[in-house]
């Protein structure tokens, strides 16, 4: 027999003479054993071997070519032995010379020291691994590209008669789970809030029932059918949403929609289904490779790229096999998802839907941004959700701290429910604040203001009464989009803003790009500290034209009205004197084309480098404001990760060393006649708030949620009280004074 494996009729034939094993006779082992004979026939390996995940390791169920005792007793570990290295990674490994490998685990048992060569295959079902069939030679043979695609074909076919029960459901289910117990997983908060609901799982498995096709040329045709079919159904979602008519969501969609119309993604579709399998099983294959790949792929933006695309997969799946997908939702539906694509989380009725938990995904993921948008409390990265939660469990979800309780015992769901009750009290009493000034019992007034990125936040301008936005993160808009927005679509951008603000200010920032929030269209070099690396101004001053496009049209939309700018990291003054200068060059454009400049045009800088808090009398004649970021200022301050779960709360805002910096900042900024914001998540924190207007700030900007509780602590502080402690408080050689504030807003009836 020739060397076979080329995809086609080589690849068709083994498959069919598969599919009528697993059609015969027999138990599931007796069909195992058969299966491994044809294989090693089909592919010319003296040895073909199935190893199957139970308990947790790989177990030898069936081999041709090794000893027949080694069945049922060699077991490896996930990642132990090339085998274990297969199911770890979930992909294939080809190798002339398999012994000479730093992971070849030798097994005497098996009495596989004769054959030199292997080549492996995952057995995959839904994203997971059910085990590894291999096969091996005794000649140091190379096995070709299509040989390796012809046994991941085959352990497809495999993994129906493995999923079929040959590891009964009970079995595997009693070796890994146990008694379902209460748990509380922690994950990242994504948006906050509480919600007590029903676990539903996003993509409740569709069963595949035919893989081999009779007829490829019919299944051609089948997959035809499906990517017009879906190209359909995309676009009336795209139609249909209402927030892809806000102009803000439309780029998310249309990425997503890309792949529908991708020639090389078509390409492998087609392929798969010369090798002999079904449409819908090729679409599985190709989504079986997708998956493989993203457990690889760290790069955040290419990872949510392949989330994409394993959504765009289900949804083909689904296609073909006539399965809507559609479950009947409870109304307190608690939504569970590996991951999801954004198009997928509005296809939900929102009405029914409590929370959202995913097992991947992150803060900047498209997903989270809708989610965030839908106002649906989010915790992402959740280890293993999926496999710790069955559907109709009980969940409770703390979007705010980024808590999942699964199966929570009555006392945990009555003091939640107690906790729910009183944020809805806290709500209501917050909505009346809504028209009342933020001034302190001492008559001190504080502005409040919004952090906003998406047109969907500025609705909250109302809803709070803030006084403007006091932070626009313009990198949001950029990263919502499939590639880099020109200058009429930044200007529409930033029209619509300032319309929905109407006579409210907005502090425009300019690009905060790269660190974590990567633009899909622009390449970066890969930093080893991204958050000190290649980002912010420190991109737009190395790509003059991209900030100076961004300021063109800020200052076409504000048309003549005011216009504030601020830029993000500075360094060091002479960044700032670059910066302005493109403004100027943007300036006399305007001015040479007959457009009218703004009537007030303010500048502003951030202060998120310590760097700039030494150069303030050098700044302070050049900015007309300064605005805080304490998220990055905190993390350079005490060099310490934001994101770092680790170091979170090891370094305390409310510590001397903090209080005096801006202490400091704010009597030296009064002097030279500069207001001072602070624009980090620490203005949003009602006692860090607290002790921020306490040290003379008098402008906040935060999250929307945040500014009830802000304002009433205001309404009920009497800032010189305050201010004289303070002063004692700066020159305390503890590390927190967080106690010592606490303290002091009970015994002095603060709203806390
Ligand atoms: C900050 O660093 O505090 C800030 C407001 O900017 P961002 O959180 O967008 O980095
Ligand atoms: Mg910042």
């Amino acid at each position: 027999m020739p060397p076979s494996g080329t995809l086609g009729g080589g690849s068709r034939q083994l498959l069919k003479r598969l599919r009528d094993v697993m059609a015969g006779q027999g138990t599931g082992q007796e069909r195992l054993d058969r299966i491994v004979r044809v294989i090693a026939q089909g592919l010319v390996a003296e040895v073909c071997s199935c190893y199957l995940v139970r308990g947790g390791m790989l177990e030898l169920f069936a081999t041709e070519g090794l000893r027949p005792g080694a069945v049922h007793q060699t077991r490896l570990a996930m990642g132990e032995g090339l085998v274990g290295d297969i199911a770890a990674h979930a992909r294939p490994l080809a190798l002339a010379d398999a012994q000479s490998h730093p992971n070849f685990a030798y097994r005497p048992e098996t009495g596989e020291e004769i054959f030199h060569s292997l080549m492996g295959a995952p057995i995959l079902r839904g994203g997971r691994v059910l085990g590894v069939v291999v096969v091996q030679n005794r000649t140091k043979r190379h096995y070709a590209e299509d040989e390796v695609e012809t046994l991941e074909t085959v352990a497809m076919v495999m993994a129906e008669l493995v999923s079929a029960g040959l590891v009964s459901d009970e079995e595997a289910l009693a070796a890994e789970q146990g008694e379902p117990m209460p748990a509380r997983l922690e994950g990242i908060h994504v948006h906050d809030g509480v919600a007590v609901g029903t676990a539903v799982f996003h993509r409740p498995r569709i069963e595949i029932r035919r893989v081999v096709a009779e007829d490829p040329e019919a299944e051609l045709v089948r997959l035809e059918a499906a990517v017009g079919g879906l190209q359909r159904q995309l676009d009336e979602l795209f139609a249909a949403s209402e927030l892809a008519r806000a102009g803000e969501h439309e780029g998310v969609l249309e990425a997503y929609r890309m792949f529908a119309l991708d020639r090389g993604w078509n390409a492998r579709l087609k392929e798969a289904i010369r090798s002999g399998l079904t449409a819908e099983a090729a679409v599985q294959k190709v989504q079986n490779d997708t998956r493989a790949r993203l457990a690889q792929v760290v790069d955040p933006y290419l990872r949510e790229r392949l989330m994409d695309l394993d959504d765009l997969h289900h949804r083909m799946i689904q296609h073909l096999t006539g399965d809507a997908g559609r479950r009947e939702l409870p109304d307190d539906a608690i939504l569970i998802a590996r991951t999801m694509g954004p198009a997928e989380l509005l296809d939900y009725d929102r009405a029914r839907l409590k929370a959202l938990v995913l097992e991947e995904g992150s803060a900047t993921a498209h997903v989270a941004i809708i989610a965030r948008a839908l106002d649906l409390p989010t915790v992402a990265r959740v280890p293993e959700i999926r496999d710790k939660v069955s559907p109709g469990d009980r969940l409770i979800v703390d979007g705010t701290h980024g808590v999942v309780y699964v199966r929570p015992g009555d006392d945990v769901i009555d003091s939640i429910t107690t906790l729910i009750a009183a944020t809805r009290a806290a709500e209501i009493r917050h909505a009346g604040l809504r028209d009342m000034p933020a001034v302190s019992l001492d008559g001190v007034k504080v502005s409040l203001n919004l952090n906003a990125g998406l047109l969907v936040d500025l609705a909250q301008l109302d809803r709070t009464g803030a006084d403007g936005i006091g932070l626009y993160r313009t990198e949001i808009g950029f990263m919502v989009r499939p590639r880099y927005p020109t200058v009429s679509e930044q200007t529409a951008m930033y029209q619509q803003v300032l319309a929905i603000a109407g006579e409210r200010p907005v502090v425009f920032r300019t690009l905060d790009a790269g660190g974590d929030k990567r633009l899909p269209y622009l390449s970066y070099d890969e930093d080893e500290n991204p958050a000190m690396g290649w980002r912010a101004i420190r991109m737009t001053l190395d790509r003059p034209s991209l900030l100076r496009q961004q300021l063109r049209a800020m200052l076409a939309a504000a048309a003549g009205g005011p216009l504030s700018v601020m830029f993000p990291m500075v360094a060091e003054v002479a960044e700032l004197v670059d910066a302005k200068l493109m403004l100027d060059l943007e300036l006399d454009r305007l001015r040479q084309a007959g457009a009218a400049a703004p009537e007030k045009l303010r500048v502003g800088a951030m202060i998120e480098v310590p760097a700039l808090l030494h150069q303030l009398p050098a700044l302070l004649p050049r900015v007309d404001f300064l605005s805080v970021g304490s998220n990055d200022l905190l993390q350079f301050l005490f060099a310490a990760d934001r994101g770092s779960p680790r170091l979170a709360g090891r370094y305390d805002p409310l510590s001397p060393a903090v209080l005096s910096l801006m202490a400091r900042l704010i009597a030296e900024a009064g002097a030279g006649g500069v207001p001072v914001t602070v624009c980090g998540e620490m203005a949003g924190r009602p006692l860090e708030a607290m002790t921020l207007i306490g040290l003379g700030f008098s402008s906040l900007s935060m999250s929307a949620g945040a500014l009830p509780p802000v304002k009433a602590m205001i309404r009920s502080l009497d800032v010189r009280a305050l201010a004289a402690y303070l002063d004692r408080l700066i020159r305390a050689p503890d590390r927190s004074v967080r106690e010592k504030l606490r303290a002091f807003a009970a015994d002095h009836g603060i709203a806390i």
